[in-house]
């Protein structure tokens, strides 16, 4: 037989860190997915993390909702497998390894060794790996740690390179060199999809040049936002199209774009001459900085419609080295390529030969003002790229690197795209969507040490090799290698070399490294080893169903999966995408360490439990909006939920206890429960359905808001509140028995639909109310709709609505519930419909009677008038004729906004009702629905509420005597005032206390107030 146990008492964290122990020991994971081995997969990928810093409480919030939906879907009857990821490559590793060994630029690194660079890397990813670990295990998700997927396993990289050999081979991959973002600290190009992730709002100085024409005493009015491209400068650009004047001004002649001519000259110049860009073409000017030699032809005016006329001065400077319509332009024009800038981002020669040239902006302004030639500098602010991850600016810099040229194919990632449920589904459309629109080939190379290495061997006549597999490696090498024994990594890479089938040379390998976003959108690949192994177990993983990340991925991970998946397969990787945002301090502001507004997970789960945390998360807002964490709400969803809850299945625990009652022998059928019974199943199981739906459609937040409210409404305090006295009942007969089952079932439904959410507290109840193994093994509750009685439903909630009403009436009307009033009036329209329900409301608002009542105008007046507020000047002088109208009109079609004045129909905001009760009555009003209290107090009224009162007094008294439930008492009081309410309600307190008798003395043990009377009681157990 079920016993009940009463809920573990102890601190949250104590009792949760026990659950957890028995889930580790027992392998509840295992469990989960054996239990379910016949059945479909419903396919979830982890998006690999990287643990080289401490996991804060954003990771929380992912691994919550992969957690939820991975345990929804078991319970749904899914086998469903987890295997955790680590990021393990790139730029963030070896940026925070050169930051531990001091490092500032790449030549450290090669001084210090690449071998040693990259055995510190290898160690510095799993620096956290614990920390991780603990916050999986702590916060009760289940996924596979033991089983993980590591990018940089030997397997892994091996599918990446077979990857990269079908790119290669479809002729998708290409050497190019185009203008790339480029960091200069890190020394390596960046792909667009990063770019996109670093803007920052800047400030920076944009100078205004004159530039001499040869020959004549004009300038040509130059403009640019970096002052440091000047020394590069090799021609101007203007408009073709455009209007341009020669003026004259401050007694020199510039020349500019007609529009911008007055925004930078003023109103004071005069128009000498008139040309179109066209005009301008060739025209030659003298070198602004000549401290850097050219041997081409250079110095020059060109024509391009990019020049617009919005900034500046329609005058364009050209350096094609370090943009891309100067490189475009500069093609055109066969203009020479002055590149002094070294990949160290410094200058290699010139004046300022040496320095950093984002600092040089400075001096190249000295030097303009010292030899004269800087007409005007302006600080502005604008939106410049910054590397991802070391935060420097980018330079856009012509670099030979490596591409994938997805450009070829992006018709079709847009149209995978456009088959996949994203929630929310603006993300996929517009943010997700309007980036792929715009998509450039993927830079996919590095010159970088801590990656997957290019599998890319090159010989001196010209041939590449791509290299597919570690077996194709084994067999072309010149030198021994053992397959089994061999690190892909660099530097042992870059020491194998093959034979050239062209020419029979030795081929070296291109010692460039490649973009880790590749290693992680290759992952339902390489995770399996693909194609080498597991192609059966990879095709049951593939596509999946459901991934998870923060809105920050779709320019990352998202994106990646993305193209690679459509690449070799021509489909999504996933169905679903669930995108949540980020996670802020309660003001609002960004979490960041360095802000001291991060929220460390461990101490929070220490304090309210992972429970707490996981139920507040989703609860707060939907998770695609911005989160606002504020511990405050932690303590309310506790006191909102799971206090409700935890009281209720005490409550029944306590009494089935008691009762010893065998829950299968209290199988009362439908027909013959109690109505309250039936409403409680209706609620229940429109609950169950309303929730499955909301966690098919992704929405924690309809999910928890809806849960929380039965069981703190519903549950809590309507039907175990209205049901107390039938658990009290002495003899175990029907209604017992139906109150029992029915409590039952729904708690046990209840842990199950709460179990994806909150894996402890909801394992904790099912497993003392059924004695099953898990909760997490148990099957998720289907929804009985013959039990859903929507007519039911709509009843109690009149009835709830009256009630609630009639408290507020109570309290305006300075009478305390326990004093009963002789009626409660309610219209009999009302009263017809919820007739067998009028015990609950006398019962709730303790009134002797509740009337029903035709015309409730008998007991108050009601007066319609304009809200002057709203109507003033809509009717201005016909106020008065409107205030007329009113007085006549049918409230019932005004509340229905159908009535018409002067043509305007009359909605609800243009009236207001006021309603005043007559004497001795007091009523409450909620939309159409009124309840009348009678407020006229007789002496036997009053006494019957000082009875009551000093039954509440017993009861406590009882509990603090820690007297049990059904224990006899007997009571003694001293106290003249209560005398007269005793002799007429002796009998009433008797049964309420469970008293044997009341008898007067003269103790002066507990001296309580009785509604104003002061009396000393004392109780005893009877004999
Ligand atoms: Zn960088
Ligand atoms: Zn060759």
């Amino acid at each position: 037989m079920k016993k009940f146990e009463s809920l573990d008492s102890r601190e949250v964290s104590l009792v949760e860190k026990d659950i957890l122990e028995r889930f580790m020991k027992e392998r509840i994971l295992d469990k989960c997915i054996e239990n379910r081995k016949d059945n479909p997969y419903w396919v979830f990928y982890d998006g690999p993390a990287t643990a080289n810093g401490m996991p804060g409480l954003h990771h929380m919030v992912a691994k919550f909702l992969k957690d939820s939906f991975c345990k929804y879907k078991t319970m749904k009857g899914y086998k469903v497998l987890r295997k955790v990821g680590w990021d393990t490559h790139g730029l963030p590793v070896e940026v925070q390894v050169e930051k531990k060994l001091g490092f500032n630029e790449k030549a450290d690194i090669e001084k210090y060794g690449i071998k040693e660079f990259n055995e510190e890397c290898r160690k510095a990813v799993w620096e956290n790996e614990k920390a991780f670990c603990d916050l999986t295990n702590k916060m009760g998700q289940f996924i596979d740690l033991e089983n993980r997927y590591i990018t940089y396993d030997n397997n892994y990289i091996e599918t990446e390179w077979y990857i990269l050999k079908k790119f290669f081979d479809e002729g998708l991959f290409y050497e190019g060199s185009k203008i790339l973002p480029y960091c200069p600290r890190c020394g390596t190009g960046l792909a667009s999809h990063e770019v996109a992730q670093g803007y920052k709002e800047v400030p920076v100085d944009t100078v205004t040049i004159p530039f001499k024409l040869k020959g004549e005493d004009a300038y040509f009015l130059g403009w640019t936002t970096t002052p440091w491209t000047l020394l590069s400068n090799v021609a101007l650009c203007v408009n073709p199209k455009e209007k341009y004047i020669k003026a004259e001004s401050m007694g020199y002649k510039f020349i500019l774009a007609e529009k911008l001519a007055s925004k930078v000259l003023g109103d004071d110049y005069k128009v000498l001459e008139e040309y179109i860009g066209k005009d301008l073409e060739y025209t030659e000017y003298e070198q602004l900085i000549p401290e850097i030699k050219i041997d081409k032809k250079a110095f020059f005016v060109t024509c391009d419609e990019y020049v617009t006329m919005e900034d500046g001065t329609g005058v364009v400077h050209m350096a094609p080295a370090f943009g891309e319509d100067d490189a475009r332009v500069g093609k055109k024009y066969d203009l020479p390529y002055v590149n002094p800038v070294g990949d160290d981002g410094c200058y290699l020669e010139g004046p300022w030969k040496g320095m950093l040239v984002f600092d040089a902006d400075i001096e190249v302004i000295k030097y303009l003002k010292e030899h004269d030639k800087l007409f005007k500098k302006q600080r502005i602010t604008h939106n410049y790229p910054h590397c991802w991850r070391c935060k420097s600016p980018l330079i856009y810099y012509s670099k030979p690197s490596f591409y994938l040229e997805i450009t070829k194919i992006k018709d079709k990632i847009v149209e995978a795209n456009k088959k996949v449920n994203w929630y929310p589904s603006f993300v996929g459309e517009k943010r997700f969507g309007n980036w792929l629109e715009n998509l450039n080939d993927w830079a996919i190379s590095r010159s970088r040490y801590w990656g997957c290495p290019l599998p890319l061997w090159r010989c001196e006549c010209g041939y590449d090799h791509m290299i597919g597999s570690i077996k194709e490696l084994v067999d072309l090498s010149i030198e021994d290698i053992d397959e089994k024994t061999i690190d892909l990594h660099r530097p042992f890479v870059d020491d194998i070399h093959i034979k050239c089938p062209k020419c029979g040379k030795e081929m070296t390998r291109v010692k460039d490294v490649i973009d880790c976003w590749f290693d992680s959108g290759s992952m339902p690949f390489s995770q399996y080893h693909y194609p080498f192994e597991n192609k059966e177990l990879w095709e049951n993983q593939f596509p999946a169903d459901f991934i998870c990340e923060g809105i920050d991925q779709t320019r990352g991970w998202f994106y990646s999966l993305l193209v690679i998946s459509v690449f070799l397969k021509g489909v999504s990787p996933y169905k679903n995408v669930l995108v949540n945002e980020l996670l802020l301090d309660k003001n609002g502001q960004k979490m960041h360490k360095s802000k001291g507004n991060a929220i460390e997970p461990f101490s929070l789960m220490e304090k309210y439990g992972a429970d707490t945390i996981r139920w507040y998360l989703p609860y707060v807002s939907p998770v695609w909006t911005p989160l606002k964490f504020d511990e405050e709400g932690l303590k309310e969803v506790y006191s909102k939920f799971f206090n409700p809850l935890k009281n209720t299945y005490n409550f029944f625990s306590l009494y089935a206890k008691t009762d010893n009652i065998n829950i299968d022998e209290c199988n009362i059928p439908y027909e013959k429960r109690e109505e309250i019974d039936k409403w409680l199943l209706s609620r229940y199981n429109s609950l169950v359905k309303y929730v499955d739906e909301e966690y098919e459609e992704y929405d924690l937040n309809k999910v928890v808001r809806a849960i929380t409210n039965f069981v703190s409404e519903d549950l809590s305090n309507w039907y175990i509140r209205r049901n107390r006295n039938r658990f009290w009942g002495s003899s175990l007969d029907d209604s017992k028995k139906a109150v029992y089952i029915t409590t039952y079932e729904v708690l046990v439904g209840l842990s199950k639909i709460i179990a994806p959410i909150i894996p402890f507290l909801s394992d904790e109840i099912y497993t003392k109310l059924t004695n099953d193994y898990s909760v997490h093994t148990s099957d998720f509750p289907t929804y009985d709709k013959s039990l859903i009685d929507i007519k039911l439903e709509e009843k109690m909630d009149y009835v709830r609505n009256l009630i609630s009403m009639g408290r507020m009436v109570r309290e305006e009307a300075k009478i305390k519930v326990r004093t009963p009033l002789s009626e409660a009036i309610i219209d009999s329209k009302v009263y017809n419909k919820i007739k067998d329900l009028i015990p609950l409301i006398k019962e709730e608002l303790n009134v002797k009677e509740v009337v029903s009542e035709k015309d409730l105008t008998k007991y108050m007046n009601m007066t319609v008038k304009p809200n002057y507020k709203e109507v003033g000047k809509v009717f201005g002088p016909k106020i008065k004729a409107y205030e007329e109208f009113l007085l006549n009109a049918d409230i019932s079609l005004l509340n229905k906004e159908k009535e018409v004045f002067e043509n305007t129909t009359i909605t609800k905001d243009m009236f207001e009702v006021k309603i005043s009760s007559k004497e001795g009555f007091n009523v409450g009003v909620l939309d159409n629905l009124f309840i009348i209290l009678n407020t006229t107090l007789t002496d036997d009224l009053i006494n019957e509420g000082h009875a009551r009162e000093f039954v509440s007094k017993i009861q406590n008294l009882r509990k603090t005597n820690n007297y049990d439930v059904s224990d006899r008492i007997i009571i003694s009081y001293n106290g003249e005032g209560l005398k007269e309410v005793i002799n007429s309600f002796g009998d009433y307190i008797k049964h309420e206390t469970l008293a044997l008798e009341i008898n007067e003395d003269s103790n002066e043990d507990n001296l309580f107030n009785v509604n104003g009377i002061e009396v000393y009681v004392n109780i005893e157990k009877a004999k």
